[in-house]
């Protein structure tokens, strides 16, 4: 552990859209605000070559483009930018203790987190590799659907959030082929009904996704395995997406904060407050319903707000 501990007024934890606009209101407010990038400086969004959906980017931008925007943006306002991961809290106390790295010791008044989500994927080396390419593998219907309009395509997944992801896409698609790996839905019955009602959804029960094919460069379709007839298919599509989940990035904290079952930060509805004052939470961290930038990005301006009216009612 270290010698030297640091004092600071407002941490901020991850340098995603959340990390970032928090930071700059932090700035802005003079709370001196220190972030911390993490592994994935400029989090999801600079894995991901097309952001349409940003208010402001009449073209669409990149997201690696987008992310060096909302850093200089931050830095502007005198943002204190920094590598390294925070590998230890204890929010036991007024002051919050936070360990960057396991060595350096930061005694935070306040701590904004803002450290995001990792989608799940099956772990394919094919769907790894057109994930890599950009060209046709993706986890997030509302932000890549658009692109597959009036197109084939395949969705893994079996919860509400597939659900609610085939039914997306079946406003934009051709058609929408779900593959279900077991007998049963996840999702709840609303849900499940819902996509069975869907004229241009086709569903494949206890079907187990094999192979992404494509010419290197682009999907052209799914291979699949019917478990029960051991019959292996070609299902035509430009497009797959894996809804199978997202592993929030908040295990360090589960000691202190409470969290939902699947890991989320539970927060009180309608701000950015945890269960620990002073203590606040912004984007997909606690989010698993809107999942996009643009909502992290206005919730991490409702934590640095609300961290700054928590610094002035302790003045
Ligand atoms: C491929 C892809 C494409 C997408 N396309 C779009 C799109 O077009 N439009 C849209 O609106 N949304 C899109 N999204 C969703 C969007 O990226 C997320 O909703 C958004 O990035 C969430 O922002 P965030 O700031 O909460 O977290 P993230 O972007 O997940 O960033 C989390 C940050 O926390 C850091 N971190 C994690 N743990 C620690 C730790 N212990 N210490 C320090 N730092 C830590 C990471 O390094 C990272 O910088 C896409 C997502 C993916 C995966």
């Amino acid at each position: 552990m270290s010698d030297t501990i640091e004092k600071i007024k407002c941490l901020i934890i991850g340098s995603g859209p959340a990390g970032y606009t928090a930071a700059i209101y932090a700035a802005r407010a003079n709370m001196n605000p220190v972030l911390y990038q993490g592994m994935q400086p400029g989090g999801q969004l600079t894995t991901t070559n097309e952001v349409e959906n940003f208010p402001g980017y009449v073209d669409g931008v990149t997201g690696p483009e987008m992310m060096v925007q909302l850093q200089e943006q931050a830095k502007r306002f005198g943002a204190d930018i920094r590598d390294g991961w925070a590998t230890k809290v204890d929010f036991s106390g007024d002051i919050h203790k936070v360990w960057i790295n396991d060595s350096i010791e930061l005694h935070c008044e306040t701590v904004i987190i803002s450290t995001g989500a990792t989608a799940k994927y099956l772990g394919l080396p094919s769907e790894q590799h057109y994930l890599n390419m950009g060209g046709g593998v993706s986890a997030c219907a509302v932000c890549d659907g658009f692109f597959y309009r009036n197109q084939e395509v395949v969705i893994v997944g079996a919860g509400d959030s597939a659900c609610e992801e085939a039914h997306y896409l079946s406003k934009l698609c051709k058609k929408v082929t779900m593959l279900v790996r077991s007998e049963k839905f996840r999702a709840s019955k609303i849900m499940e009904e819902r996509v069975r009602k869907t004229e241009n959804i086709e569903i494949l029960m206890n079907h187990d996704t094999v192979e992404v094919l494509g010419d290197s460069n682009v999907v052209h379709a799914i291979k699949a395995l019917n478990k029960t007839t051991g019959e292996v298919i070609e299902i035509p599509a430009t497009g797959f997406f894996v809804a199978i989940g997202h592993k929030p990035n908040t295990d360090i904290f589960k000691d202190y904060i409470t969290l939902d079952e699947t890991g989320y930060i539970i927060n009180t509805p309608g701000t950015s407050n945890t269960n620990v004052a002073g203590v606040f939470v912004a984007g997909d961290a606690a989010d698993h319903v809107y999942r996009q930038a643009i909502t992290a990005a206005g919730t991490g301006c409702m934590a640095a707000l609300d961290a700054e009216r928590y610094l002035a009612s302790k003045e």
